[in-house]
């Protein structure tokens, strides 16, 4: 496969009309020099998303996304870059001319091609041998017992690992992979001695695919008592990251279109079960918390997913975030509490268990709501302390839904239980910081998603508020903000605003065509730059204003440091700087209006 040329890159954006490709997902109208129309990417009621068709750009001032008009259609139709690329190419009529490929960048897909045949070849041979081997015999019986057909193992390509040290490493040597390759794919792993060793043996293997079918790595599971770890994965890789897969996707992704929802169960066994019995868009998270990655992957296929988790073990942080990933990405989110103690898989050998999972199913509740009624369930209403403490707890996650209708009847039901009234009660959501699940300091390092976390403008603190204004009127005047460019310093910014700074820097002129687009958080925050740029009001004096007031934060934060440092003669000098600054602030407010 070859690049796309950058000429015809250039084309395809030129051609394209932003506000025709998002019309098609919202509603957008003219307001000056943008259009603004509903978010597509979160709910809310008044618009907050914005459209520069000059600089063909969008921004939403709501949850923060943003990006060039490429951007926009790989977010919402779910496509790769190239994908969309050539989506856009083929609408606007734009021939695409490609380029020969860097001859190092082909090798390495080359590398990559005959790393996943090691692991298709493997996969083949793991599931022969289930079929075929006498050492497999126990394994057979286990998933005979668990009513577990022939039929959905093979789908499947369910297998068995040998219980032999070597099986997988001879046979891979001799097909002519190099010890090197079979442990880049996590096959074999090193020993104490130094030497190499199979790293499944006697397990039950469950082969994870991608969407396209293609294997990235297995889950083992134990079939001797004295084998330790009961499921052992592939270890992460350059190719398997486990938090980004789903099991079973590439044979659900069908019937998830179909039913326009997909469900999540937590093992291999209950994703096998739920496909025999008819409930084919299952997949699962393969023991451990959804992640936000696997949210992301499913908000580009589907509006809304169920999680069949067990109550108890699903995780509330992570339940929390990953509500916040889909809220961002206007998807539903909801929980099939499964009974106590029962998994799908053993819900679907007993007698009438497909139907009582999919009773499970259509009483699926909001996330949200069953995460308040939990925690309405266990508290004594009688008690007023009570009562404090469960209104205390509950309006931290409603605040994270939003302004939205849901939250309105979630405020409605705590409101009649606690017996409150629900102007309180709203009162205490709106003021509630939205758990997050995540870091609570706004520029800590997020998670290493391509979601960008939503995130309300007017939650920006007061230094991000000055630190966007700033920047964006470096844009808008770009003689004058060069200099200020340079003299921005990591001590007067956020950490996105440092990469922000040190990105105006290196693309001094049109930011807009040559979005860093590699990084989503980056390019989300230029291109609301771009926006401010193009409609609020720029001038030297707001600069300037806007310049000295990170400077006095940045010198009340050394201020705080000497103090800390005992360091008295520091602080007296700085606290002088200080009172100058703040003299030049209140003569910078006059000027600047
Ligand atoms: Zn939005």
């Amino acid at each position: 496969m070859a690049l796309i040329s950058s000429e015809s890159l250039e084309r395809v954006k030129q051609a394209a009309d932003i506000v025709e490709v998002i019309s098609a997902h919202t509603d957008l109208r003219r307001q000056g020099a943008r259009w603004v129309g509903l978010c597509p990417f979160h709910e809310e009621r008044t618009p907050s998303f914005s459209v520069d068709a000059g600089e063909k750009l969008y921004h939403c001032f709501g949850c923060g996304v943003g990006g060039d008009t490429i951007k926009f259609i790989e977010e919402k139709e779910g496509l790769g870059f190239a994908e969309a690329v050539e989506l856009l190419a083929d609408r606007y009529g734009v021939e695409l001319e490609r380029e020969r490929e860097d001859p190092r960048a082909e090798a390495k897909r080359q590398q990559r091609r005959r790393l996943g045949e090691l692991l298709d070849r493997t996969s083949s041979f793991y599931a022969a041998y289930l079929w075929d081997s006498d050492e497999a015999g126990k394994a057979r019986e286990y998933m005979a017992e668990r009513g577990l057909g022939e039929e959905v193992l093979k789908a499947f390509a369910v297998g068995y690992a040998p219980s032999a040290w070597d099986k997988v490493l001879l046979r891979g040597q001799r097909a002519g992979f190099k010890v090197d390759e079979l442990r880049g794919v996590g096959l074999v792993q090193k020993g104490r001695g130094g030497g190499e060793y199979d790293r499944f043996r006697s397990r039950i293997m469950f082969p994870i695919r991608d969407r396209r079918g293609r294997t990235l790595g297995f889950g083992g599971r134990a079939m001797r008592s004295d084998q330790g770890a009961k499921y052992v994965n592939t270890a992460e890789t350059d190719f398997f990251h486990k938090s980004r897969m789903l099991y079973g996707i590439d044979l659900a992704k069908g019937a998830i279109a179909k039913e326009g929802r997909a469900v999540v169960v937590e093992g291999y066994t209950d994703v096998l079960a739920l496909h025999q019995a008819g409930i084919e868009e299952a997949v699962g998270v393969m023991g451990t918390a959804i992640t936000d990655e696997q949210v992301a992957a499913l908000s580009g296929m589907v509006d809304e997913v169920i999680l069949a988790l067990d109550a108890d073990s699903a995780g509330q942080e992570a339940m929390l975030r990953a509500q916040r990933v889909a809220a961002g990405r206007k998807m539903r989110l909801r929980v099939a509490a499964m009974p106590a103690g029962e998994d799908p898989a053993e819900m679907m050998a007993a007698e009438g268990g497909a139907e009582r999972f999919r009773a499970l199913l259509d009483g699926a509740v909001e996330l949200t709501a069953f995460q308040v009624d939990l925690v309405l369930a266990r508290t004594d209403v009688s008690s007023p302390a009570e009562r404090d403490r469960a209104l205390a707890e509950v309006a931290p996650i409603m605040a994270g839904l939003g302004e939205s209708a849901s939250r309105d009847d979630l405020v409605r039901r705590v409101a009649e239980r606690l017996d409150l009234e629900p102007a309180m009660v709203m009162g205490r959501v709106v003021a509630a910081q939205p758990l997050s699940g995540g870091p609570a300091e706004p520029d800590a390092p997020r998670g290493g998603g391509s979601a960008p976390t939503p995130r309300r403008t007017a939650e920006l603190t007061s230094r991000e508020r000055r630190e966007r204004a700033l920047l964006a009127m470096c844009i808008a005047l770009p003689e004058e903000g060069r200099a200020y460019l340079a003299k921005l310093s990591d001590e007067h910014l956020t950490r996105l605003g440092a990469r922000a700074t040190a990105w105006l820097r290196e693309n001094p002129q049109d930011p807009a065509s040559n979005l860093p687009r590699e990084d989503a958080e980056l390019s989300g925050l230029v291109a609301e730059l771009i926006i401010i740029a193009h409609d609020e009001p720029a001038s030297p004096e707001a600069m300037e204003l806007n310049y000295l007031l990170l400077e006095q934060r940045r010198i009340e934060a050394e201020i705080a440091a000497a103090g800390e440092a005992e360091d008295p003669q520091r602080r007296a000098a700085l606290s002088m700087e200080r009172a100058a600054l703040v003299q030049r602030i209140a003569h910078a407010e006059r000027v600047s209006g």
